[in-house]
């Protein structure tokens, strides 16, 4: 049996495309898996479980069809879909997991994180994730009505996207210090995430082992996924 992994599908209902996807897997491979895990950044934005958007409910219904089906299905929140919450976890039948989280696969123990945490040299961003991850700044903007949400949601989206324009790429990105004591700390060889958009299997050299860090890539133009069975981990792409 395999054990399924994929992240940062942003969807939205301006990209039909990706729900179409989306739900083509849930209902198609997703079915024999031994598992989903869905590291963050499933939604563009999440303004809380009380949006009534017909796009993100026909998304929510294919999940618990995937739970119902049987196939345990785990999420952890990306820098998106942060406000995901216990009604969302309700309705589809996911379990919420924390970022870190470590499982163990086919006898090795593996971390999984959305990835955001390790991008340290952005420290603009870092501020923002520190802010939007407290339980009292979400429970004050739960407060406000849904519209002012949405447009709060689409102002932040906005200053993301220029902050993104601003900064390098290698800013951006992890960084390799960061990589390495989340390794340390976690005692793990194997980390698994998302969030850069980068796709790749980095080897990491931890002075007394060698370690492997696998990154998910974006559900933009395809789809993106990690199939694990028994013979170990395989990232590959889901045409569209
Ligand atoms: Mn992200």
């Amino acid at each position: 049996m395999t054990t399924l992994f994929i992240s940062d599908l942003h969807l939205a209902d301006d990209r039909p495309d990706i729900g179409a996807q989306f739900v083509d897997f849930l209902e198609g491979e997703a079915r024999k898996a031994e598992a989903l895990y869905i590291l963050g950044d499933l939604f563009e934005s999440w303004v809380g479980d009380d949006d009534p958007n017909a796009h993100y409910a026909a998304v929510k219904q294919a999940l618990r069809a995937l739970v119902d089906s049987g196939v345990p299905t785990y999420f952890m929140h990306g820098n998106r879909d942060f406000m995901i919450g216990e009604k969302f976890a309700a309705e589809t039948g996911v379990t919420i997991l924390d970022d870190p989280t470590v499982v163990e696969l086919y006898g090795d123990p593996v971390l999984l994180c959305h990835g955001d945490a390790m991008c340290i040299d952005d420290v603009e961003y870092q501020k923002v994730r520190v802010m939007t991850r407290n339980p009292q700044w979400q429970a004050m903007m739960l407060q406000k009505p849904l519209e002012e949400r949405v447009a709060i949601a689409a102002h932040a989206r906005m200053q993301s996207q220029q902050h993104s324009a601003s900064v390098s790429e290698d800013i951006m990105d992890v960084n390799r210090d960061a990589v390495a004591a989340t390794f340390r700390e976690h005692d793990v060889s194997i980390m698994l995430h998302g969030h850069t958009h980068r796709p790749a299997v980095h080897k990491v050299d931890l002075g007394d082992r060698e370690a492997t860090r696998i990154v998910l890539g974006d559900w933009y133009e395809q789809g993106s996924v990690v199939r694990w069975d028994e013979t170990g981990p395989r990232l590959e792409v889901l045409p569209r």
